[in-house]
């Protein structure tokens, strides 16, 4: 994985609300490497939103418009392994030689890199050298550069010289658009009641989508069905069993909306009312089971309200429970979702 991927470009990359920053920015950069303010371009966003694809749009685009370009695709892990064998081979110097000498350097998932102080090291050196004679750097990571735990304090305040851009989960329309997309580039066509049915029932991320869609054709080729709404169902319905889904802090946010009748907004702003406080608490006391994040991170997520609110709502609903049963039944029915 230190090159790039050619089936990954802008031209099937689907653009929406959910990731139009990042997009943009990749495109710019893109298209003058190097010459934006947008150096280094932080990319961010959980698994399955589309960060390597992103990334390697960005390299495949200046490796077809510009002859005299290196452009290096590396992951995080691949430039770990290649440091720790340079130094066991001791041949450190080609190392570093090799990635100063690129005009594009991008690397994937620098949250890999987290706790390795070695590595980072000579990654700050390489990247204050590209940087010095300007040229294009890109990364990508799984959580914002401030939630980046375990990387020197030196290399995140570099991520901040140039842009930081986040990738969403895809909201409905995109979804609709993926799977259109995906489905065209496999040559079938699928009715319109089964593509909604499908952006309805996956929301999590693309890999996800795109995974259900070439279950779906293997079912359909397998069973010699036609794809109905009936043969996803079916689809999905062995997907979601076979797989422990982990539970996101979108999902505990979109089912509490859902059960009651709030929106995402309402959980993450700041109204008082009861309608809403008592949801956004069970939505954060929730988030504490069934995620890990550190509070301080769950209180972003509810509209960037600070840890202590976080402890607050968890106690709040450990002494209703004392209090009412109801609760507790509560809890019970949302845990049920998430099975
Ligand atoms: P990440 O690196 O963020 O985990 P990937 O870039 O590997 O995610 O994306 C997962 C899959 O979803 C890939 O097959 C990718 O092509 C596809 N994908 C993600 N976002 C989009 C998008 N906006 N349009 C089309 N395909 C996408
Ligand atoms: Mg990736």
């Amino acid at each position: 994985d230190t090159y790039l991927n050619p089936n990954y470009s802008f031209d099937n990359f689907i653009e929406g609300d959910c990731n139009r920053l990042a997009r943009s920015a990749g495109f710019a950069v893109a298209q003058r490497p190097g010459l934006t303010s947008f150096n280094p371009l932080m990319m961010y966003g959980g698994v399955g939103l589309g960060k390597t694809h992103l990334v390697q749009a960005i390299g495949n685009y200046i490796m077809n418009h510009f002859d005299n370009k290196l452009v290096l695709y590396v992951s995080s892990e691949k430039f770990t392994n290649q440091f720790i064998n340079s130094i066991k081979n001791n041949t450190l110097q080609d190392f570093t030689d090799f990635y100063m000498k690129v005009d594009v350097l991008a690397i994937d998932d620098v949250q890999f890199l987290s706790g390795k102080e070695k590595t980072q090291d000579t990654f700050f050196h390489i990247f204050n050298h590209l940087h010095q004679l300007g040229k294009q750097i890109i990364m990508t990571s799984d959580r914002p550069p401030r939630e980046l735990q375990g990387l020197q304090d030196r290399l995140l305040s570099r991520f901040k010289w140039g842009l930081t851009a986040d990738l969403q989960t895809p909201d409905f329309e995109t979804r609709i658009a993926i799977i259109q997309k995906k489905i065209q580039s496999e040559g079938i066509s699928i009715d319109y009641d089964v593509i909604e049915y499908i952006a309805h029932s996956v929301n999590s991320n693309v890999r996800e989508l795109e995974g259900v869609i070439v279950s779906l054709m293997a079912q359909a080729s397998l069973t010699r069905r036609e794809i109905d709404v009936e043969l996803a169902k079916n689809t999905l319905r062995n997907i979601v069993m076979n797989e422990d889904k982990e539970v996101t802090i979108d999902t505990i946010q979109e089912v509490i909306a859902d059960f009651f009748q709030v929106t995402i907004a309402d959980l993450k702003s700041k109204s008082r009312k009861k309608e809403v406080v008592y949801p956004r608490q069970l939505a954060m006391f929730l988030a504490k089971e069934y995620t890990d994040l550190p509070l301080k991170s769950i209180g972003y997520h509810f509209g960037g309200r600070d840890h202590s609110t976080v402890i607050h709502s968890i106690q709040s609903i450990n002494l209703l429970m004392g209090e009412t049963p109801d609760v507790e039944e509560t809890l019970q029915k949302l845990r049920s979702y998430f099975k």
